[in-house]
């Protein structure tokens, strides 16, 4: 694994934060924590450093030097099994800035790795990924790629895709680097995502916490919020972070939800709420299923969530 491979690397030293008094709520649990020179008599605190460590963990996620390292070297997002050359052009954001844009848009009901290798099978039945020649890209080409890329969405990304490709064109004249230009705040970049025909709130907030976090770009407060799928809804509820709504009757629960994760993410983490984005995804991904059985002995959060099923 390239992250684990990352360990090693001398200059990814984590230096844990101070954090601020906002983060020490009345606990449910009541442990000694110890992480690199960092030891606390915790209360409920604890979760809020836990996510910290799996977000920043060196294991899981490498510092920005190294990230600018990978990036370069065709591994930058995180999680994507794709093949390098289809990875290499999602994660050129200076060549190709417009390939990461696609990718985010495509990222949406769909398997991570279907929505990123769609701009790697664009250039291959382009020809080259310039911008000018998706730009005059015929209609049976976005066609063809996305009717047999496997995406559940097809028939909406024949449209939102070339529709992007435009947008882009119209509004940042063809560089859609622009979208994160520097001074921009997080919340800028993530409204001008917002922008895009097909892209909601998760995708918008989900795109310029990318930016942020695996790419390094500098952006200024107010940062980005949580990206809040289904997957981050559930690793709220089972951590003890939200309380269910079991006495609602409404059929807008879910959304609302939603929107209650998002706030509380704002409260655990007022500097930049979607720095939980990632770690709370990872393991509502990799441990904390839906449907088959919860893997809470491998969790990362298993000897400290309410929910754990470590006997
Ligand atoms: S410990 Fe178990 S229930 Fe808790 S977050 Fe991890 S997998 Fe989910």
């Amino acid at each position: 694994m390239e992250r684990q491979r990352l360990a090693s690397a001398q200059d990814d030293q984590v230096t844990a934060p101070i954090l601020p008094l906002s983060y020490f709520t009345p606990g449910l649990l009541a442990l000694r924590l110890s992480t690199r020179g960092f030891e606390l008599d915790t209360s409920g605190h604890e979760w809020r450093i836990h996510l910290w460590r799996l977000a920043n963990c060196r294991h899981c996620l490498p510092s920005q030097a190294v990230r600018q390292r990978i990036t370069r070297q065709g591994v930058g997002i995180s999680g994507l099994n794709i093949g390098l050359a289809a990875r290499t052009l999602v994660n050129d954001l200076e060549d190709y800035p417009h390939a990461f844009v696609l990718g985010c848009i495509a990222d949406r009901r769909a398997h991570a790795d279907i929505a990123w290798s769609i701009p790697g099978a664009i250039r291959e039945a382009a020809g080259d990924f310039e911008f000018e020649t998706l730009a005059e890209l015929p209609e049976s080409v976005w066609s063809s790629v996305l009717e047999t890329s496997g995406h559940p969405l097809a028939t909406k990304m024949k449209r939102l895709l070339p529709a992007a490709i435009r947008f882009i064109a119209h509004r940042y004249d063809g560089d859609a680097a622009r979208i994160w230009a520097t001074g921009s705040s997080g919340i800028a970049v993530a409204r001008r995502f917002l922008a895009f025909d097909g892209v909601g709130p998760k995708i918008a907030n989900m795109a310029a916490n990318i930016l942020i976090r695996e790419f390094g770009i500098e952006l200024a407060r107010p940062m980005p919020d949580i990206a809040v799928d289904t997957h981050v809804l559930r690793v709220f509820v089972r951590l003890g972070l939200l309380r269910r709504l079991d006495h609602s009757q409404q059929r807008s629960t879910d959304e609302k939800q939603k929107l209650r994760v998002q706030l509380r993410a704002r409260e655990l983490s007022p500097d930049w709420p979607g720095e939980l984005d990632w770690p709370t995804w990872h393991i509502g991904r990799e441990w904390c299923h839906a449907r088959r059985e919860r893997e809470c002995g491998e969790c990362r959060m298993g000897t400290v969530c309410p929910s754990s099923r470590i006997t």
